[in-house]
């Protein structure tokens, strides 16, 4: 059976061990960081992400607060809200939850951000800094994926890692990061030919599909490291991931699970984006 890597469990520890101190010694020189999220209109999920940031913002001791925005509301007028939080000296990290309503284009604003203060790590700036190899703030889930590998105590130098899936969010990104850790990196997706066979390569498999009970044990190699970044909602009410979690585990050397994997790493991240921001 697989050893479970709980990302319940590691960003629990790097919030007491790393962030509270950090938080403590700008609280020392008159800084509290401050993360503004922008919520537009209503959506369940973004509801309970949010709550789940405002969680773990409370914990390392940082402010946090909502901006909330109606349906209503134009691109132009988001713009200027984030041009009254570019300006604040007080906001250190932004993020606007997505998804927005359509007639909001994404990229526009996202460019509107100041990078400095890009704590989901999604401006083109960090994007690129990030594939350089460059100091940057990284994107949260790319971020808290390698660091629950290397916390489980995986080296990624030299080792196969599969990622299936190719979003700006996740796969690019997390391909790039462990790349820049040395390790010998497939990205599969929807063309990919034989995607039964690329997985079946991977010492380290991440899935990102966004399709619920996707890769099943059958398909991994017996030792893999996987790590399962989808989360879903069954008919049931249950959570469950982009890997069939009963069949994978029996293969699998190591394995997180859903919910407690991924997700806490992803808020933990953005935690620790929002310190950096504010130590920078
Ligand atoms: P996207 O939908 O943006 O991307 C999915 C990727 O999977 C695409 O690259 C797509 O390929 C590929 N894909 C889809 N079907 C197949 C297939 N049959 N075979 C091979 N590849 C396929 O998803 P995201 O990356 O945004 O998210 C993935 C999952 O992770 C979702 O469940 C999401 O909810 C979850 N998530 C969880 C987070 C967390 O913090 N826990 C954070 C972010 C996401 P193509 O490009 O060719 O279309």
């Amino acid at each position: 059976m697989a050893k479970i890597i709980s990302g319940k469990q590691i960003a629990e520890k790097i919030i007491e061990t790393e962030l509270v101190p950090r938080v403590e010694i700008l609280k020392k020189s008159g800084i509290v960081p401050k993360l503004v999220v922008v919520l537009v209109g209503e959506h369940p999920a973004s509801a309970s992400y949010v709550k789940q940031k405002e969680k773990f913002a409370e914990k390392a001791g940082i402010h946090s607060e909502i901006r909330r925005f109606s349906d209503e509301i134009s691109e132009a007028e988001i713009l200027g809200e984030i041009a009254k939080i570019n300006a604040d000296p007080k906001i250190h990290g932004v993020i606007v939850q997505l998804p927005v309503p359509e007639k909001i284009s994404v990229p526009k604003i996202l460019r509107a951000i100041d990078p400095r203060k890009d704590v989901d790590g999604f401006t083109p700036e960090n994007i690129g800094k990030l594939f350089l190899g460059e100091p940057c703030l990284e994107c949260c889930t790319p971020k808290g994926i390698i660091r629950m590998i290397e916390e489980s105590g995986e080296v990624l130098e030299g080792k196969k890692v599969v990622v299936v899936g190719r979003s700006n969010i996740v796969g690019k990104p997390v391909a790039a990061l462990a790349l820049n850790r040395n390790a010998t990196v497939t990205i599969c997706h929807s063309r990919t030919k034989n995607l039964n066979d690329e997985i079946k390569t991977a010492d380290i498999l991440i899935v990102a599909v966004g399709r619920p009970n996707f890769v099943h044990g059958d398909q991994i190699k017996s030792g893999c490291v996987v790590i399962d970044v989808g989360i879903h909602r069954t008919d049931d009410g249950k959570l469950c991931g982009d890997v069939d979690f009963e069949s994978a585990e029996k293969v699998a050397a190591k394995i997180s699970p859903v919910p407690g994997g991924v997700g806490p790493m992803t808020v933990v991240s953005l935690i620790g984006n929002t310190v950096e921001a504010a130590e920078n």
